[in-house]
C-alpha cells in the first residue's frame, strides 16, 4: 500500500494539532472563517460540474468538487501563495490562503505558477486535464478542487503543508481526515454549494436569485 514519505511524528503532531483545532474552536490557534473566494474560473461561461465528493471519491469528509469551465482554464479564486506539490508524476498545485486555508488544483496539465509564487485572484493557474501525477484516476478534463486547513502555527503549518512524494491515495484518505474541510455550505463566486446524500452529487445554488442548479449539471457562472 501507499506509504506517507511525511515523517511520521510530524503527520501525528500535525493531526493532533487539527483535531485539536475541532476540538476548541475558542482557542487562539484557531482558523479564520472561509474567506470571499471567487470560483477557480472565470465567470460568465458554462461550466460542468460532476458535484461534491470525497477527495477519494468514496468515504470521509466531502471536501472536493469537480469542475470543467468551457475555457478549460483554471484561475486563483484569491490571492496567496502556490505550493507546487511534486511527485514523480509531475505536479499539481495548492495555494495557502490568509487565514490558514489552502485550496487545491488536481488534474491540471500545462501549469503555468510556481512554486512561492504569490497569485492574486484571476491568476492563471493551468489547464484542466486528466494528470495523475501521484496516482488517482480521471475520466475526462476537468479540475479536482479540494479545501483544507493547515495548522496556525507557522512552523507547524510548513510541515504539514509540505506534500510533496505523498502518493494521491494517501492525500486522499489520512491528509483529508486530517485537513480536509467540506465543500458543503460554501460560497464560491456567489454561488452555494450544498452535498447531496451520495457521491458526486448535491447543488449549486446562485445566492442572489435562488436558481439551483442539481449536480452533476451544467450552469454557468454569472458576472
Ligand atoms: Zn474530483
Amino acid at each position: 500500500m501507499t506509504k506517507l514519505r511525511l515523517p511520521g511524528a510530524g503527520l501525528a503532531a500535525a493531526i493532533i494539532a487539527a483535531a485539536g483545532l475541532l476540538a476548541a474552536p475558542t482557542a487562539t490557534a484557531e482558523v479564520a472563517p472561509f474567506p470571499t473566494l471567487a470560483l477557480p474560473f472565470a465567470a460568465g461561461q458554462q461550466v460542468y460540474s460532476a458535484g461534491i465528493h470525497s477527495d477519494d471519491g468514496s468515504t470521509g469528509v466531502k471536501n472536493a468538487i469537480d469542475f470543467s469551465p468551457a475555457d478549460r482554464t483554471v484561475r486563483a479564486p484569491l490571492a496567496g501563495t502556490v505550493h507546487l506539490q511534486h511527485c514523480a508524476g509531475g505536479d499539481w498545485v495548492t495555494i495557502d490562503h490568509d487565514g490558514g486555508w489552502r485550496t487545491g488544483y488536481y488534474h491540471m496539465e500545462g501549469i503555468k505558477v510556481t512554486d512561492g509564487e504569490h497569485v492574486e485572484a484571476g491568476t492563471v493557474l493551468g489547464s484542466t486535464g486528466n494528470a495523475l501525477p501521484c496516482g488517482g484516476t480521471s475520466t475526462g478534463a476537468h479540475v479536482h478542487f479540494t479545501l483544507w486547513t493547515l495548522p496556525d502555527a507557522p512552523a507547524a503549518r510548513s510541515d504539514a503543508g509540505n506534500w510533496n512524494g505523498v502518493a494521491f491515495g494517501a492525500v486522499s484518505t489520512a491528509l483529508a481526515t486530517a485537513y480536509g474541510e467540506p465543500i458543503d455550505g460554501k460560497v464560491l463566486g456567489g454561488w452555494r454549494f450544498t452535498a447531496g446524500e451520495q457521491q458526486y452529487s448535491g447543488t449549486a445554488t446562485h445566492v442572489t436569485d435562488n436558481a439551483v442548479t442539481q449536480l452533476p449539471g451544467r450552469f454557468r457562472a454569472k458576472l
